[in-house]
């Protein structure tokens, strides 16, 4: 079986889904197999909330101070399961910060508000900006709707009420001037921006 709970750079991360709503032209899943001290990344099948928690039995968290839904794929894709584990972590370990790591397609692909819901189990959302407008967001992201960098926008705008902390991240494969851009839509919104490279 996949790993659900890995390590990477001494932060732990939630592997809950493979699906994902865009193919972007960095997505590491592209180049690697696994990642971090995970021996595999890709399910079989969507775990099941009760294989979810038998992996965070299993799985230390005393040296950690926060984790991630991160992973092969985008964890709103797997909603119910998300939520789930965001409470049962919250109710075991309180101590631990959680954060979620999403493309902000959520609301778009799910159909219905989750933002405020999220908000009550997860401390922080990191929305992958990717792009400081909607032509390029469709390049760099390839995602399987239209119009998507409306929707996430709305959800970044949205996520600035609910969230105790917000960020967006962009990867440098975008050009220098798309990063300037990028910046200065990040602050329009009040949210910062990370860049990340390309690795
Ligand atoms: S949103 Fe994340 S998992 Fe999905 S294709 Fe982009 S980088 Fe990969």
């Amino acid at each position: 079986m996949a790993n659900i709970i890995y390590v990477y750079r001494n932060n732990v991360y939630f592997n809950i889904t493979n699906r994902c709503t865009c193919n972007c032209i960095f997505c590491i899943r592209k180049e690697n197999e696994t990642i971090g001290d995970a021996k595999e990344m890709w399910h079989k099948h969507t775990p099941s909330f009760d294989e979810i928690k038998m992996a965070i039995e299993k799985f230390d968290f005393s040296p950690y101070r926060s984790a991630v839904f991160c992973g092969y794929g985008e964890p709103t894709c797997a909603y119910d399961n998300l939520l789930e584990t965001a409470k049962y972590m919250k109710q075991k370990y309180p101590q631990i910060q959680l954060r979620l790591n999403t493309n902000g397609l959520g609301e778009r692909f799910l159909k219905k508000p989750i933002v405020e819901e999220l908000s009550k189990y997860i401390d922080s959302v990191s929305i992958s900006l990717n792009a400081p407008n909607p032509a390029r967001y469709q390049e760099v992201t390839n995602p399987c709707f239209d119009n998507a960098f409306e929707d996430m926008i709305a959800f970044s705008k949205k996520s600035k009420l609910y969230f105790k902390e917000v960020k967006f991240s962009v990867v440098d494969v975008i050009s220098p001037e798309e990063i300037e851009e990028s910046k200065k839509l990040a602050e329009h919104l009040g949210i910062p921006l990370r860049v990340r490279a390309y690795t």
